[in-house]
């Protein structure tokens, strides 16, 4: 198999011939069709987060095809199109599994973080972790919505039933979660970096009622925002835009540091939660609500070794939506 190795963090991923793996018990190997990239994965790349596996293959937005099944898999077979979330393993035994907060396990496996990934032409997955795709969809519209979308549900599901919803940062997830929202008949008032205005377009073209700078103020107070860019000055600015009661979610696996702001901003029972990680329950119930919705994913896509150059473009927000990397 050959992937993108993150030697060390804060060096590009190196382009590397490693030996075929065949799966443990429990797991499966999937051929990769496509990978989506992530902001996390900059995060993994940037060393920002602790303890990754070293080296380590990113990438958490597999789609793929079962070739190979280890001993004792149940309910997944040979030639099956499967997609490879971030939850990659859980422990099944401590508290927040117990009481079906597996999101929150004290001894969890991230793929791309801490156990391989898919920027690969092959991978090894925990078989109870993998979600079953079936024929719907192109591989690589898929793969964005197992991260992006995935974590975008939860954060939708944590803001609750706001009607008038903000969204700060228009990226992956924020492009699908819109087109989510809008379905569930919320409007969506959507926050780009100060003066992008082909992103505040694009937000309108996906149904957004209002598109605007980060450093603007909506035309009426929102009922939630749900803040997907790693800028932790938006928080002061999002609860300043939501009414009384609201809540501001943070989707995001890692922010810069949140700047102090007066107690007023976040008094009168305004809320702000971060989001961490997915349930399996969470995949279940998005995937199957995709063909309902019939999402547009906006993708670039990029050949696996020029892994590099998609990961340069995420950061320097050069296209819009996700980016895709194909074996
Ligand atoms: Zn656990
Ligand atoms: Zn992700």
């Amino acid at each position: 198999m050959r992937a993108m190795v993150l030697n060390k963090p804060r060096t590009p991923l190196e382009w590397t011939e490693l030996p075929d793996r065949h799966p443990g018990p429990g797991e499966i190997r999937v051929k990769v069709l496509a990978c989506g990239v992530c902001r996390t994965d900059l995060h993994v790349l940037d060393g920002e987060l602790p303890d990754p596996k070293s080296p380590i293959i990113p990438g958490h937005e597999i789609v793929g095809r079962i070739d190979e099944i280890g001993l004792g898999v149940t309910g997944l077979k040979v030639g099956e199109r499967v997609g490879i979330p971030w939850l990659g393993h859980t422990d099944g035994v401590c508290p927040y599994c117990m009481e079906n907060r597996e999101n929150l396990c004290d001894h969890p496996l991230f793929t791309g973080y801490t156990r391989d990934g898919g920027y690969a032409t092959a991978t090894i997955a925990d078989a109870r972790f993998a979600f079953s795709l079936g024929e719907t969809g192109s591989d690589v519209s898929l793969a964005p919505l197992l991260c992006a979308g995935l974590i975008g549900w939860r954060s939708l599901g944590i803001a609750g039933e706001a009607k008038k919803l903000g969204l700060y940062g228009f990226g992956a997830a924020a492009h699908i979660i819109a087109q989510v929202a809008k379905w569930q008949r919320r409007e969506v008032f959507a926050f780009t970096r100060p003066g992008d205005l082909a992103g505040q377009a694009f937000a309108k073209s996906l149904g957004a009622t209002w598109a605007g700078g980060s450093d603007e103020m909506p035309p009426v107070p929102l009922d939630a925002a749900i803040i997907y860019a790693p800028v932790g000055a938006l928080v002061p600015l999002a609860l300043r835009a939501v009414r009384k009661g609201a809540r501001v979610v943070c989707a995001g696996i890692h922010m810069s540091d949140i700047p102090s702001f007066p107690y007023c901003v976040l008094w009168e029972e305004r809320e702000l939660i971060s989001v961490a990680n997915l349930t399996r329950q969470d995949g279940v119930d998005f995937l199957g609500l995709v063909p309902k919705i019939n999402i547009v994913v906006k993708t670039t896509t990029y050949p696996l070794d020029q892994a590099n150059r998609a990961l340069a473009d995420l950061r320097a927000g050069r296209f819009e939506g996700a980016a895709v990397l194909v074996p």
